[in-house]
């Protein structure tokens, strides 16, 4: 007499709790998983029981997807195929049961029906997690590709900047070396002072091209040296309004430095850098601001630090520009518009006064920023610049020094 068999379906059912139960407190153990778990293990037995009665594996596609979907940020960058090392795992779990809790020919004839639908199942979900990390991996290599264009558009705007820079009072210097020259040859005792000194301007032009240059180079690769010494910032605008005076009247601006609470204190700078950074962004306002308009210097104190601002009543910034114009060469303006003019109304520069500027104040542990309602050369709307600056009462190699001597004394 032929053996009653069971319907798959019934030994299906028979093991249904034991699968759940089994399958989730594996995976909660190997891995963080999701809190409906037991909810989602039932839904894939139910259509794994489906796919079966059907012989229709097509029935496994939605939690197939669903769960291989799923995969985070985190599996994607490491390569991790989570779902499909959990079928994998399911599989080997549903033999393990079958071989538990089934006679032979049961388990036998079960694990015949459900062994294709898992296969199907790796099939699709790792084809899924190979194509996901293939489109992460892409898109990883065309950021870097942005990245890399980026690089050399800039590498390409510091040729063109830096030649045309250079090239302006390398032309002066050029000039009135012939005219010398000429003269010398003529032999007429014409008094060379003025050529000497038209010859001065462009070499001294040139050295602060090239100074801003091997700045640049030295904040990109973190050398900036800082020589922390007291001073009071009211010493420090009192050179910057002094070398500015001429300027300003030819210019027939109005600068305005007004005292502020913090800039009588005594603080540990890099006097001479600090000089530095407030002197280009005095040079930028004198430069963007058509003649007559004014400059106001101002500031404030903070908790730890003291707040600088510099307000012209100039062309203004765009928003959109106003975190570019603390990139290199983030110069708005044309190329050709660049006309080595240090003050010149909006004769840009090499693009360098800014980042050189925020590199010497970040050194600092300070920042700055500029805020600006647009730019609009009509209605001249105006910039402020902000700069932090935080207040060291004492040098910080003293305080290291301190630190390094109470080490020491503990040992
Ligand atoms: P540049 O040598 O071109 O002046 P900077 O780094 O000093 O380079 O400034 C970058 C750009 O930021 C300038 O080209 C200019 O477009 C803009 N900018 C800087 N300061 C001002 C300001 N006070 N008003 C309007 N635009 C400014």
């Amino acid at each position: 007499m032929p053996k009653k068999t069971i319907p798959i379906q019934k030994i299906l059912e028979k093991i249904r709790p034991t699968w759940i139960e089994r399958v989730a407190s594996e995976l909660v153990q190997n891995m963080e998983m999701r809190a409906d778990l037991h909810e989602q293990l039932g839904r894939f037995f139910d259509l794994l029981v489906q796919s079966v009665t059907t012989s229709d594996t097509a029935w496994m596609d939605p939690i197939l997807l669903d769960w291989a979907k799923s995969s985070t940020e985190t599996d994607l960058r490491e390569g991790l195929y989570q779902v499909t090392f959990i079928i994998n795992r399911m599989m080997a779990w549903t033999i393990q049961i079958a071989s538990e809790t089934l006679t032979k020919q049961q388990a036998l004839d079960m694990l015949k029906a459900v062994i294709p639908v898992y296969t199907y199942g790796l099939g699709v979900v790792a084809r899924y997690e190979m194509e996901s990390r293939v489109a992460h991996i892409t898109g990883e290599m065309e950021k870097i590709q942005r990245q890399m264009e980026r690089v050399d558009r800039s590498k390409s705007a510091f040729i063109s900047v830096a030649a045309h820079e250079l090239k302006t009072p390398i032309t002066l210097i050029d000039g009135y070396a012939s005219m010398m020259e000429d003269l010398i040859r003529e032999g007429g005792g014409v008094p060379l002072d003025g050529l000497l000194s038209g010859m001065q301007t462009g070499i001294k032009r040139l050295r602060a091209i090239v100074d801003d240059m091997l700045d640049v180079s030295m904040i990109d690769n973190d050398l900036l040296k800082l020589n922390f010494q007291p001073i009071q910032l009211e010493n420090i605008f009192e050179i910057l309004n002094r070398d500015l005076q001429e300027t300003i009247r030819n210019r027939r601006q109005t600068l305005e430095i007004k005292p502020f609470e913090g800039s009588d204190t005594w603080i540990y700078v890099d006097a001479a850098r600090i000089l530095q950074a407030l002197r280009n962004i005095l040079d930028n306002a004198v430069k963007y601001t058509p003649d007559g308009g004014k400059i106001t210097v101002d500031g404030r104190t903070l908790p730890g630090l003291i707040e600088v601002t510099i307000t012209d009543t100039g062309i203004g910034i765009a928003q959109e520009n106003q975190a570019i114009i603390f990139e290199k060469f983030g110069q708005l303006g044309r190329v050709d518009l660049h006309s080595s003019g240090k003050i010149k109304f909006k004769g840009g520069g090499a693009g360098l006064g800014l980042p050189i500027a925020r590199g010497i104040l970040e050194a600092h542990g300070g920042s700055i920023w500029v805020e600006s309602p647009g730019y609009d050369e009509e209605e001249l709307p105006g910039s402020t610049f902000h700069v932090l600056i935080p207040i060291r009462t004492e040098s910080p190699e003293t305080t290291m020094a301190k630190l390094f001597n109470e080490l020491g004394r503990k040992e």
